[in-house]
């Protein structure tokens, strides 16, 4: 007897899930599915994203299921489009040896006569999203009054959207004899308003720890002054190589406008906003999804849809005008068990909202600086070597090897490599050189965030390099914890733990420097050396004590120059996934253009 056989599921959905591959069930199938299966009870179920809750309450509802009858049964709400497709496909697959059983998909944007064509041919599972459920049941097309089960899909996310009042009104259609079956990731009061109000003693299972969904988020503030808002934007993004962000703004026209401009300067972006046909957004969530995109800018309601999970940042270029919407945005990072980073830029007069977040997400924002131009070159210049250690050899330049030969003849390693990474280094360093500093002076810096804004003055504390990144499986959460760990240290003894694609930086107290460069002196993790160094670059770039021609680089940094040189548009290089190079003379645009147009 196999593990889904001892759940008590009939031979169709055993074969089905033969033909998926399905193995064991998941420890929310394993605990839901017996009890939908014997009892008629409410159902409340909480597990993180990807533990296959789908099946937890798609296998019991096809088995309990008359197919023989066309009325619709069951009734699966689901927050947007895209899952709503999902879950009807999964529903389709699961279901494929039951004669007759029939999962139509509801969800706006699509023609609704179409639907009303398909839920007429009889349907007995109806997955839907709220909005055009509603619309469906306000035309009279769409019948839930003999209904036996009412599905809540990441019910969590429904109430985040605003979908209360549309769930409340399509619940009223529904019987009072129903069963109703909640699942979520998370559980925050609304989840606990609607599990009270709507369902009937509901039984609870929870998988690993209830998580509210917001403690793997870092909250990050960046002070700008107003102007600079897009300059700031795109350091952030050049100082995260690997960023795969949303970019929030307030208005459409905003979002388009930021998109065009950071489209026009190089960057992998596209928008999403509500003046965009159901096609054009169609594309960009395509693109967004595939990672062809990786700076999505959008607006608050257009972002509703999005349901990738492993965003890295989300960006507010501008704060929400509700705090509300705020944890709406950082929630779009930090899913499915990973860690994110929800930055905000912000100018000074907006400190105060600030303050007011951490008030509501109850954790507080850490002060940080837009990098400097030359920290830029730095996590470029690293980011460009360790692209050229990890690409694939393409046996086709083998053809032209011989003659390649012949024009670098005579060049030994080191000028080799020099003048290789110089190629695209001198890029930035051309842009970034003498650029100035974006960081806007807060007036108040705050104690509570030690080490924060002020943690690289001399009294404060100490930044280190150290030679693992994300390429080794970290992330700031996880690195934190290895520091910590190794060192045994307090969690609160590191800070500002940035990790970048290779390498990462982090601070500790002044006087915890001796014991961490000792710590890690001749330290190897599985056979390979991990080296600390003191970042002797106060804002994380690192400065290598032995490479001493980059010693001035310091009066570099800040604005030397007197014109004051603002950033204009630079290319980074088309398509990263692609390679392709599109190199624009950035030096021609910027004395045309000017950005910031806030
Ligand atoms: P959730 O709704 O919890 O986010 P899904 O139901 O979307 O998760 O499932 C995530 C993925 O895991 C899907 O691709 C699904 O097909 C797969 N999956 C679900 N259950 C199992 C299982 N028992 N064994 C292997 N894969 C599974
Ligand atoms: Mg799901």
């Amino acid at each position: 007897m196999t593990k889904f056989e001892a759940l008590g599921l009939n031979s169709a959905l055993l074969n089905a899930i033969t033909d998926l591959g399905f193995e064991t069930p998941s420890e929310v199938q394993e605990k839901s599915i017996p009890i939908l299966l014997e009892d008629e009870t409410d159902l409340v179920a909480l597990a993180q994203t990807g533990t296959g809750k789908t099946a937890a309450f798609g296998f019991p509802l096809i088995q309990k299921i008359d197919s023989n009858s066309r009325t619709t049964q069951g009734l699966i709400l689901s927050p947007t489009r895209e899952l709503c497709l999902q879950i009807t496909n999964e529903m389709q697959l699961y279901s494929k040896y039951v004669q007759g059983l029939n999962t139509v998909a509801i969800y706006g944007g699509a023609s609704i006569t179409e639907q009303a064509r398909q839920i007429k041919r009889g349907a007995q599972i109806v997955v839907a999203t709220p909005g055009r459920m509603k619309d469906m049941i306000g035309r009279g097309i769409i019948d839930i009054s003999k209904i036996d089960y009412c599905i809540l899909d990441e019910a969590d996310e429904m109430l985040n959207m605003g979908f209360y009042e549309d769930i409340k009104d399509i619940l009223s259609n529904t019987p009072k004899e129903k069963s109703t079956w909640l699942f979520s990731a998370t559980m925050p009061k609304e989840v606990a308003t609607i599990a009270k109000k709507f369902m009937h003693h509901p039984k609870e299972i929870t998988v690993g720890t209830k998580n509210s969904g917001v403690d793997t988020v870092q909250h990050e503030y960046y002070l700008v002054g107003g102007r600079d808002r897009y300059s700031a934007l795109k350091r952030l993004s050049d100082a995260n190589p690997g960023i795969f962000s949303v970019v929030f703004c307030r208005t459409k026209r905003d979002t388009q406008k930021v998109a065009e401009k950071l489209i026009e300067d190089g960057y992998n972006a596209g928008a999403l906003h509500g003046d965009l046909s159901q096609n054009q957004r169609d594309l960009v969530m395509n693109a967004f999804r595939k990672k062809q995109i990786q700076m999505l800018v959008a607006t608050d309601v257009a972002a509703r849809g999005i349901d990738v999970d492993d965003i890295t940042h989300v960006i507010n270029y501008q704060l929400p005008d509700e705090i509300e919407t705020y944890t709406h945005r950082s929630g779009r990072t930090g899913r499915a068990g990973k860690s994110g980073i929800s930055m905000v830029i912000i100018t000074r007069s907006e400190l105060r909202k600030i303050h007011a977040i951490e008030k509501k997400i109850k954790q507080n924002f850490i002060a940080k600086k837009i990098p400097s131009g030359i920290e830029i070159c730095e996590i470029q210049l690293y980011h460009l070597a360790n692209k050229i250690r990890t690409t694939e050899i393409n046996e086709e330049v083998n053809h032209y090897l011989p003659a390649i030969h012949d024009v670098l003849e005579g060049m030994d390693r080191d000028e080799l490599i020099q003048k290789i990474v110089s190629v695209e280094f001198t890029r930035f360093y051309n842009y970034y050189n003498k650029t100035k500093d974006l960081n806007s002076v807060e007036p108040d810096r705050r104690e509570k965030n030690k080490g924060a804004s002020d943690d690289f003055s001399s009294n404060g504390s100490v930044r280190y390099f150290i030679n693992v990144g994300e390429r080794d499986g970290y992330d700031w959460m996880s690195l934190k914890d290895f520091l910590k760990d190794t060192l045994q240290l307090d969690k609160n003894d590191l800070f500002r733990v940035d990790v970048k694609e290779s390498f990462s930086f982090f601070n500790s107290e002044a006087a915890l420097k001796d014991q961490i460069l000792e710590t890690f002196t001749d330290f190897k993790v599985n056979g390979r050396f991990v080296n600390v160094e003191v970042s002797d670059s106060p804002e994380g770039g690192r400065r290598r004590r032995d490479k001493g021609a980059k010693g001035k680089r310091d009066g570099r940094d800040r604005n030397k120059s007197k014109g004051k040189k603002r950033e204009g548009s630079f290319s980074k290089g088309g398509s990263r996934r692609s390679g392709t190079k599109q190199v624009t003379s950035s030096g021609n645009r910027r004395s045309k253009k000017r950005d910031g147009f806030y």
